[in-house]
């Protein structure tokens, strides 16, 4: 287990690991490869979907459960990178996957995330893609943030919206942790993207059951219509019968350091009529706390359109 050596990392798909590696970003001083643990399996069991770890991206997107019980998370997959990627993607790493900001991959710019305390090179550069949402909001206030990037997997944006169980295995044995808990914001330390701790081992993750199968959406907007990652994207997911809305979900991605639970949206819609006027009041109220940095003020009028597009979709409306 790599808990005796704090230099060493795990090795599933190596899909983002060996660029970082290739590009100096992380050295590894001993790689682990995982690939031959049994942690494939994808089963219902227990009022859940449980994936272990090393499911790959497309097995997971493809598999009739998923397809059935959890289409949200099969179509965040299948918008995610492209189908060979996908083939050597696994659920663990795509968790762990590092953000695409360019100031983190250029060792000879400044990074809080890459060389702490060296600074943040798109606080005053290039960050049209970078974050609008920080630590602090919803608690009032919003901090200035010594990272402005956004955290870029696309399957952590549905697993949010989902309040999926991340399985970990460690120094200290098993431990569940809920998905709005594994990633972190940044008013310190941003070098760290989890709360995973030193040598722990992803070894699945439990969607519970929902009645959300029949009305969920996964929007993802990106300068390129495939192989791009989000500009934002939106997880919608409701529970509609009778005509009202019972139970609402949503989690945005490409807006902040860590897929964004927008967690008012069951308060707004709850015993509400699906309609565009309703989305749009809901959509607005999430971008009252809303920053832009120089360059991504289109991002919060793109993010609120995307909420309302996500909605209509995920309700049926047009
Ligand atoms: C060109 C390109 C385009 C892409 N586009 C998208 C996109 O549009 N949307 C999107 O969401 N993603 C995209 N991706 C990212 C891709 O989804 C990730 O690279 C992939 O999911 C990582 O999985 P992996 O198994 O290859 O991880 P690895 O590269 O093997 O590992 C990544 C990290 O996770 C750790 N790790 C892996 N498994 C475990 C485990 N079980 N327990 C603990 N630690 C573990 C490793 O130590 C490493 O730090 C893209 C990637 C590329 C290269």
């Amino acid at each position: 287990m790599a808990g005796d050596n704090p230099e060493a990392q795990y090795i599933a798909g190596g899909t983002n690991l060996i660029d970082l590696m290739k590009r100096g970003v992380t050295s590894p001083a001993k790689l682990i490869d995982i690939n031959h643990l049994p942690l494939r399996k994808i089963e219902h069991r227990n009022d859940r979907v449980r994936i272990g770890a090393l499911a790959l991206n497309s097995d997971v997107a493809e598999h009739r459960l998923i397809q059935t019980r959890q289409p949200l998370l099969a179509q965040a997959l299948l918008a995610g990178a492209s189908g060979q990627l996908r083939n050597m993607a696994t659920v663990g790493g795509n968790l762990l996957q590092r953000t695409r900001c360019s100031y983190f991959y250029d060792l000879a710019l400044p990074c809080n995330k890459r060389k702490p305390g060296s600074g943040c090179g798109a606080e005053e550069g290039i960050n049209r893609t970078h974050a609008i949402f920080f630590a602090g909001n919803g608690f009032g206030g919003i901090e200035k943030s010594s990272c402005l990037a956004v955290h870029p997997s696309d399957m952590c944006v549905a697993l949010t919206a989902l309040e999926t169980t991340v399985v970990v295995n460690g120094p200290d044995g098993e431990r569940r942790v809920m998905m709005k808990d594994f990633h972190r914001l940044t008013t310190q330390q941003p070098e760290l993207d989890t709360n995973l701790r030193p040598g722990e081992l992803i070894t699945a993750i439990e969607v519970e059951d929902n009645a959300f199968a029949r009305h969920s959406h996964y929007l993802k907007v990106r300068d390129r219509a495939s192989y791009a990652f989000a500009l934002v994207s939106v997880a919608a997911a409701l529970q509609i019968d009778g005509g009202k809305i019972w139970d609402a979900r949503m989690a945005l991605g490409g807006v902040a350091h860590k897929p964004w639970r927008y967690w008012a949206v069951d308060l707004m819609l709850r015993g509400q009529a699906p309609s565009e006027k309703l989305f749009r009041e809901v959509a607005e109220h999430e971008m009252k706390s809303a920053k832009a940095t120089e360059q991504n003020a289109f991002k919060i009028r793109l993010t609120s359109n995307a909420i309302v597009a996500a909605l209509k979709l995920a309700a049926g409306i047009s």
